[in-house]
Order: structure tokens, then C-alpha cells, then sequence
């Protein structure tokens, strides 16, 4: 198994390190000749979604990447990258729209822009979660399964392929979410 980590900016490199962790191999996405590597899953790290994203056009990959996920790739996005796969920004236009979730930036104010906690996700009982001037899915699709909740807020979700969490597994020291994502690349 072999996955690709888009590493314009942010937090890939801390992605990276917990799939080593779980004896995964994974490579780096620069540049848009990377995406011509074998992958079995992409993941979109954490970092700043605007930033993310208009890279993402001037590098010409956002459409690639785009088709490769609505054909099936597995996609596993955190914080910044829930925002890059959600088809409805409040409030912005949408980057990848991969899927269908309306994501809110920024969402839960200045003073508790950062904050840990603990919650369940899905079936796995309770796992620490690191929200970073997170978002949250303020509206899930038919299809969109919800896997977490803080307070009122959706904080993690699937729909088929496509895995989002609104806080950062990889800055914790417990694999369940990475675990759940390399389940789908073996369902897939
Ligand atoms: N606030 C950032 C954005 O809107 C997301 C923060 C993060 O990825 N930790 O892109």
C-alpha cells in the first residue's frame, strides 16, 4: 500500500510520520507529476485551505485530483483539507467539491479557535481530537455518515471514499482515525 500526501504547506509531514508509524509507505505531492505515481489513497493535510487551494489551481492539479477522488481514490482530508473536499463553503467558493458537506472556516470563534477534547469516533469509542482554528460541517448529505460530534458540531464524516475530520489525528498519540482510513483502502 502506498499513499500520496499533498504537501504544498501544512501539517504533511506529521502525516507522513503516523503512516510510517503503521508501516505504511507513503510519497510526497509537489508538483503535478507526482500524481502520476501508483497511489491507493490521497490525504489532504491541515494548514490553510486558502493557501491550499489556490496552489492547488496554479500547480494545474485541483482537477486531477479532483476526478481522481470522484472515481474512487480513497481521500482522507483533515481540517484544511475538510474545507478543500467540502462542495459548500459558507461564505467562500468551494476548492476540490468532492463532497457533499457545507463546511463553515474558522468556526468556533477567536478564543476557542484551538482546543482539545475527547469524543467518540464512530464505532471506536473515544479518541483525543486537536481542533486548530478548525472548521466544522454545519450540513451533511443523504449520503455523508457521521462519525463525530463536539457538542452540536459534525467534526468527522465519511461518504463512500472520502474520510474529513475537522480536527488533526496526526498531532495525537493515538492511531484509531488512520487505522479507519487505511480499513477503506482495504474495502476499496
Ligand atoms: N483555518 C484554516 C483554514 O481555514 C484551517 C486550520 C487548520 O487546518 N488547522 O484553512
Amino acid at each position: 500500500m502506498r499513499i500520496g500526501v499533498l504537501a504544498l504547506q501544512g501539517a504533511f509531514t506529521e502525516h507522513r510520520r503516523k503512516l510510517e508509524g503503521l508501516g505504511v509507505r507513503s510519497f510526497e505531492i509537489r508538483r503535478k507529476k507526482d500524481l502520476e505515481n501508483q497511489m491507493d489513497g490521497i490525504i489532504l493535510p491541515g494548514g490553510e485551505s486558502t493557501v491550499m487551494g489556490k496552489l492547488l489551481r496554479d500547480l494545474e492539479m485541483a482537477d486531477q485530483i479532483r476526478n481522481m477522488i470522484i472515481n474512487g481514490l480513497p481521500a482522507f482530508g483533515t481540517c484544511a483539507g475538510l474545507i478543500l473536499m467540502a462542495q459548500r463553503i459558507k461564505g467562500e467558493s468551494a476548492y476540490l467539491a468532492t463532497m457533499d458537506i457545507t463546511a463553515r472556516r474558522n468556526a468556533y470563534g477567536r478564543q476557542l479557535g484551538s482546543f482539545w477534547t475527547e469524543e467518540s469516533f464512530g464505532e471506536e469509542g473515544k479518541i483525543p481530537m486537536t481542533f486548530i482554528r478548525a472548521p466544522y460541517i454545519e450540513e451533511a448529505g443523504n449520503k455523508v455518515m457521521v462519525l463525530a460530534s463536539t457538542g452540536e458540531k459534525i467534526t468527522a464524516a465519511r461518504q463512500d471514499n472520502q474520510l474529513v475530520t475537522a480536527f488533526h489525528p496526526e498531532l495525537d498519540d493515538d492511531d484509531t482515525v488512520h487505522r479507519y482510513f487505511l480499513d477503506m483502502i482495504k474495502e476499496a
